[in-house]
C-alpha cells in the first residue's frame, strides 16, 4: 500500500478533542474549555499563525493557512486527547461521500484493506452503519483492487456528521492529554540537571498545574556542568506549554555549603540537610510566587536521602505540600518518559555532586538534623541565599 499527500478542495479544518473534560459538571467544563482556548490561542500566535475557533459542542475546531503546523502544534497542548485535520463540507451522505472519495483517491493505493469509520450526532437520516457502507462502497468502487475490512484494516477513514457540518478525515495525530496547563494553580519544582525532575515538571503539566522552577546553584560544589544542563532542561520543558512564558528562579547556594564545610558539620547527614535546605528555599518563594505546592522528582528508594525515614525528615522542613509524581516509578520507566517528552539529555557531562558523603545517612533523625541547622544558623543562610536569586525565562524552547 502506498499513502500519498493529498490536495483537497474543500476547506480543511483542524478538530481538537479533549478527554477527561468531559468527566466534568457543566460550568467547571465551560471553564476549563475558556483555559485550553486560551492556551491552544497562545500557542498558535507565539508561531505566527493566525486563526479562527469554534468550540461546538465536545469539540474545538482551528481554521488557519496550514492545517499540518497547526495540528502539530496544537498536539503539545495539554487536556488535548488528538486532533484531526479534517475536511469540513455540507452534512448530506453525498458530500460526505464525494469528499471521503476525494480523500481516499489521494492516499490510497491497492491492494490495501480498508474501512470506514461513521458517526453522527443528530439522529435523523442514514444511521452511522448505513453511512459507513454507503460511503465505503462509494470508495470501493471509485478505486479498483481495495478490500474492506472492519477488523483489521491498513488504512481507516472517518466520517462525522456533527450540528455543525460533515467531517472526513483519516488520522489522529496524538496529544498528551491530561488537564489545561494552569487550570490546577501554580506550583514551584525543583530543576536539576537530573532525568528525574524535568519529568516530574512535565507530569505536574499535564495535570494543569502551570509550574515556575527553582534551580540550587551549587557552585563549585555542584559538577561543571550542572547549572547548563539544568537550564537546558528547563529549555526543553519550555516546548511544553507553548507560547507561555516558563520562568526559572537559579539561586547561588554556595555559601550552604561552604558553611557545611566550615562548621564540621557530619558528612553522612549533608544529603538530607541539603533536600531540607532546597525545601525551606522552595518554601519561601512558593508565597513569592504564589505558588500551592513544591514538586520534586524524588522517588523512593532512588538514592540514600529517598528512604521513607529520610522523606519524612525532608518533609517537615517546610509547610507547603511536596508533590512528588515520580514516587513510585521504576528508572527504566522514567527514563522510557523521558525519552518520549524529549527532555533526556542524551550527553551527559560532569554533573557530579562534590557534597555527597561516601556514607550518606539513610535514616536521619529529626533531631540530628535540627541541631545541625541550629549550629548553621539556618534561617540566616536562607536569607542570604534568597536574597541572591537570578530569574531565567524561556519560551517556546528559547531562553529569553
Ligand atoms: P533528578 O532526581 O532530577 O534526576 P538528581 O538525581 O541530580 O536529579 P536527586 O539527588 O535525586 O537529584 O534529588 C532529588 C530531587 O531534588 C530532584 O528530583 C530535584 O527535584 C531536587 N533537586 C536535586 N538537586 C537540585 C538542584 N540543584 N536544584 C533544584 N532541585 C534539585
Ligand atoms: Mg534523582
Amino acid at each position: 500500500m502506498m499513502i500519498m499527500a493529498g490536495r483537497q478542495q474543500n476547506p480543511r479544518i483542524v478538530m481538537v478533542r479533549y478527554g477527561e473534560l468531559f468527566l466534568k459538571s457543566d460550568p467547571v467544563k465551560y471553564h476549563f474549555i475558556g483555559i485550553l482556548l486560551r492556551n491552544i490561542r497562545r500557542a498558535l500566535e507565539a508561531a505566527g499563525h493566525s486563526c479562527t475557533f469554534e468550540s461546538p459542542r465536545g469539540r474545538i475546531f482551528v481554521a488557519g493557512k496550514k492545517p499540518e503546523e497547526i495540528a502539530a502544534i496544537i498536539s503539545r497542548v495539554f487536556g488535548i486527547v488528538d486532533v484531526s485535520i479534517c475536511t469540513r463540507v455540507d452534512s448530506t451522505p453525498e458530500a460526505l461521500r464525494d469528499a471521503a472519495v476525494s480523500l481516499a483517491l489521494s492516499r490510497l493505493h491497492p491492494p490495501c484493506r480498508f474501512a470506514v469509520r461513521a458517526k453522527r450526532q443528530s439522529k435523523t437520516g442514514m444511521n452511522s452503519q448505513q453511512l459507513g457502507e454507503y460511503v465505503g462502497s462509494a470508495i470501493y468502487d471509485a478505486i479498483p483492487g481495495l478490500s474492506v475490512d472492519l477488523s483489521d484494516p491498513e488504512y481507516e477513514l472517518f466520517v462525522e456528521v456533527r450540528d455543525c457540518g460533515g467531517l472526513v478525515y483519516d488520522a489522529r495525530i496524538p496529544a498528551p492529554g491530561g488537564l489545561p496547563w494552569g487550570s490546577q494553580g501554580k506550583v514551584l519544582g525543583l530543576l536539576s540537571s537530573g532525568i528525574d525532575s524535568p519529568v516530574a515538571s512535565w507530569l505536574a503539566m499535564k495535570r494543569g498545574c502551570e509550574v515556575s522552577h527553582l534551580h540550587m546553584d551549587g557552585g563549585r560544589w555542584a559538577g561543571g556542568d550542572v547549572r547548563e544542563t539544568a537550564i537546558e532542561n528547563h529549555r526543553r520543558l519550555s516546548l511544553w506549554c507553548p507560547g507561555a512564558d516558563l520562568q526559572m528562579i537559579i539561586a547561588d547556594t554556595e555559601p550552604f555549603y561552604d558553611r557545611m564545610q566550615e562548621l564540621r558539620i557530619p558528612a553522612r547527614l549533608r544529603c538530607v540537610l541539603c533536600k531540607r535546605f532546597m525545601l525551606r528555599a522552595a518554601g519561601s518563594l512558593c508565597g513569592r510566587e504564589g505558588a500551592r505546592a513544591i514538586l520534586t522528582g524524588e522517588n523512593l528508594g532512588q538514592v540514600a536521602s529517598q528512604t521513607l525515614a529520610n522523606l519524612a525528615v525532608i518533609s517537615d522542613a517546610t509547610p507547603v505540600p511536596v508533590l512528588r509524581p515520580l514516587i513510585t516509578y521504576d528508572k527504566a520507566e522514567t527514563v522510557t518518559l523521558a525519552r518520549k517528552i524529549e527532555t533526556f539529555v542524551e550527553k551527559q557531562g560532569d554533573l557530579a555532586c562534590r557534597a555527597v558523603p561516601r556514607m550518606p545517612a539513610t535514616a536521619a533523625t529529626s533531631l540530628a538534623v535540627k541541631e545541625c541547622e541550629t549550629t548553621l544558623g539556618i534561617d540566616e543562610l536562607l536569607d542570604t541565599v534568597l536574597s541572591r536569586v537570578r530569574y531565567v525565562t524561556a519560551r517556546n524552547g528559547k531562553i529569553l
